[in-house]
């Protein structure tokens, strides 16, 4: 069968002929419908995030995902159901205690595999196996759409956690500050638009597609060329809610000034190292003042998932429409991986989904 991938000592991603995947005891095959492209990808292309599986010399892209059930193989899924995958798989020696109690975004990273990212083949491919267990069953009218769970529910993952680290107390967020306009930040802006004020940071110039999008979602279009994250809070208002998602790692720093006091910021980005100078002290005490709080958040869950098919259909269609710009079949692959000012959140298409 086809897939898409990397190889070892190639640059950039091609067309593989692999075998197509026999599903174990447990394990259903899944004919893939459709794959997201976002920014980890492009990592994983470029060789600063992920590895390849062991021992093989090639990495089957894509982790954001849905197909339809092909062979349920004694599975809870009856052929024909339509799924999405998540994306963590126990590492080869065995599952861990994260696995055995169903947290594995809680894992840390030797204790886990990611498909299509970290050791594990991903889900561009015609077909691939999975244990049912981490698959979530997805409503027909999502078909189409589904592959959006995913990076979704990174998003209701983070969330989850930003909101959990307030709840000892009555935390009203009413503003909130989405750092990044790639495919992760524009779609936490229109998970967040209905909810609070929405400021989004980005680095362009107008006419730019990010920024017709964030604001016909209503949100505050921020350039962090004019107005740097600190000095945010004195320009517009002070955060109640930060989300990080640049992978621009002052921005970690910086988003301790931009929340309002008792208020919360999520980092999400996976920069690469990078030394630079930060007044340690001044944050420190600002942390501890006015009871501040970050978080770390990689990865999601099934409930994260499911927590996304609700938020899916939610969102508005002509948010949905401006924001995927690009469908693809796999056989001409390459333009869903092009990067650009026009380019928001591409998509691989290996099947059409027909109803049962
Ligand atoms: P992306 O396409 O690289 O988007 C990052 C966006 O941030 C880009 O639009 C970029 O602007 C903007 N940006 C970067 N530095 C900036 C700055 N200094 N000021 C203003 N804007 C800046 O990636 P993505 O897919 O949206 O993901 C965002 C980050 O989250 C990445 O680091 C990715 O690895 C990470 N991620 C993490 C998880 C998780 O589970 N924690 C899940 C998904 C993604 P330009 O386009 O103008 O350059
Ligand atoms: C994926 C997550 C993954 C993270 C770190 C993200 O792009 O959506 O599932 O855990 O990258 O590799
Ligand atoms: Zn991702």
């Amino acid at each position: 069968m086809d897939a898409i991938g990397i190889e070892r000592g190639c640059e950039g991603p091609r067309l593989l002929e692999i075998p197509r995947p026999e599903p174990d005891p447990g394990e259903a095959l899944i004919r893939t419908l459709r794959a997201g492209v976002d920014g980890t990808d492009q990592e994983v292309i470029a060789g600063t995030h992920g590895s390849f599986p062991a021992g093989a010399d090639y990495l089957v892209l894509g982790h954001e995902a849905v197909g339809v059930v092909e062979e349920p193989n004694g599975t809870r899924f009856d052929r024909g159901a339509v799924v999405a995958p998540t994306v963590r798989r126990p590492p080869a020696d065995g599952g861990n205690e994260y696995f055995e109690r169903g947290e594995a975004d809680m894992a840390p990273p030797v204790k886990t595999l990611e498909r299509g990212i970290d050791g594990a083949h991903g889900f561009m491919s015609e077909y691939f196996t999975s244990p049912e267990e981490f698959l979530v069953s997805v409503p027909e009218c999502l078909a189409e759409s589904g592959f959006l769970l995913e990076p979704i529910s990174i998003s209701e993952k983070a969330l989850d956690l930003a909101e959990a680290a307030r709840s000892s107390f009555s935390w009203e967020p009413e503003s909130a500050f989405v750092l990044g306009n790639g495919p992760l930040g524009l779609v936490t802006v229109a998970m967040l638009t209905p909810e609070m004020r929405v400021y989004c940071l980005g680095r362009r110039n107008r006419p730019d597609p990010t920024i017709d999008i964030l604001e016909e979602l209503g949100a505050t279009y921020i350039d962090s060329r004019e107005t740097p994250v600190e000095e945010v809070p004195a320009v517009y208002e002070p955060m109640d809610l930060v989300y990080e998602a640049t992978g621009y790692a002052r921005h970690a720093f910086e988003s301790i000034d931009a929340l309002a006091p008792n208020g919360v910021a999520a980092l999400l980005g996976v920069p690469e190292p990078w030394t630079f100078e930060i007044d340690g002290g001044r944050l420190h005490k600002e942390f501890v003042m006015h009871n501040k709080a970050l978080v770390g958040s990689v990865n999601s869950g099934p409930d994260h998932f499911r927590a996304a098919i609700d938020r899916l259909e939610s969102l508005p269609e002509s948010f949905l429409e401006a924001f995927v710009t690009d469908i693809v079949s796999y056989r001409e692959f390459e333009p869903a991986f092009e990067q650009g000012a026009n380019v928001l959140k591409t998509v691989v298409e290996f099947d059409s989904y027909e109803e049962r």
